[in-house]
């Protein structure tokens, strides 16, 4: 299996170059789904190392356009995690008091602590995607904001949170099938909304908006992955394999036991 792109830091991207329809290698849903398998058994025991050792947490960003699949992301690949030492937080319209602060106020309370996974449904590039897009404030304020992001995830990289970002990348064709489907489908249809669609007129400023959200925020402490999402089995397992490799990397260890436990009998 490929592993996802990762943009390369200060270098030129084009979204247009990734095909949200590739298969990474992958010949089909089974195989994929049994590296998923695979990897999360990998996962469980590297989060339990993650809590064990104590020095590190681990940020997962999730950002997409709608129906880009950040639900099913989280409910695939953290399925497999210890809820213990896990927390989805899940990012939408400011409430007033979220407004009566800077924008990262709200995001940096929901970092994770350490030994834990934290998980961002949205995050702090919303302030640079849909506030761009939609003309909320003025663009030099969103244009500050790049580098803003990138001396706080630097702050956090320091202080050891591990910053994976992931975006969700669908084809428009994709995403038409999918909101067909939630009108279609009765289960589906409570996640339809008009919004949506209102959104989607607006793809390709989204798409350029995504586009110099990667190319400016996609650094070596808080490296932007672009996963090919028009299929889940895929997106999934690009996802499991990159939070596995990143978790490696720590070279997590158990802690040393306090005492000798060689003298030590129980009766
Ligand atoms: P999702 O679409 O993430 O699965 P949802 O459909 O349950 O979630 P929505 O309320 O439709 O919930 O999605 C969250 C909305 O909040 C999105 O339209 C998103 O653009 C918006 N949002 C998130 N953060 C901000 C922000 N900082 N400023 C303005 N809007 C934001
Ligand atoms: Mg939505």
């Amino acid at each position: 299996m490929k592993h996802a792109t990762i943009v390369k830091p200060g270098k030129r991207f084009r979204l247009g170059a990734v095909d949200p329809s590739d298969d990474a290698g992958l010949s089909d849903k089974a195989e994929a789904r049994a590296i998923l398998a695979a990897d999360l058994e990998r996962l469980r025991v590297l989060q339990h190392m993650l809590y064990a050792d104590n020095r590190y947490a681990l940020l997962v960003v999730l950002q997409a356009m709608d129906t880009g699949g950040k639900d099913g992301t989280i409910r695939h690949v953290m399925s497999g995690l210890n809820p213990a030492g896990c927390a989805v937080t899940s990012f939408k319209v400011p409430s007033e008091e979220e407004r009566d602060h800077d924008y990262l106020w709200r995001i940096h309370q929901a970092v994770p602590a350490r030994g834990m996974i934290g998980v961002f449904n949205r995050s702090h590039y919303e302030d640079v995607l849909v506030v761009r897009v939609h003309k909320m404030v003025p663009a030099d304020v969103w244009k500050r904001r790049y580098r803003q992001i990138n001396e706080f995830e630097r702050m956090l990289d320091e202080n050891g949170v591990k910053i994976l970002k992931f975006f969700l990348h669908i084809s428009k064709k994709e995403q038409a099938k999918r909101l067909r489907d939630r009108i279609r489908d009765k289960s589906k249809n409570w996640k339809f909304s008009e919004g949506d669609l209102r959104e989607r007129r607006l793809w390709g400023r989204y798409q350029d908006a995504f586009q110099d959200a990667l190319r400016r925020c996609s650094t070596p402490w808080a490296p932007w992955h672009v996963v090919p999402a028009d299929r889940k089995w895929v997106r999934d397992a690009l996802v499991a394999r990159a939070m596995v490799r990143a978790l490696e990397r720590l070279d997590l260890r158990y802690p040393k036991p306090k005492t000798d436990l060689s003298s030590i009998v129980i009766r």
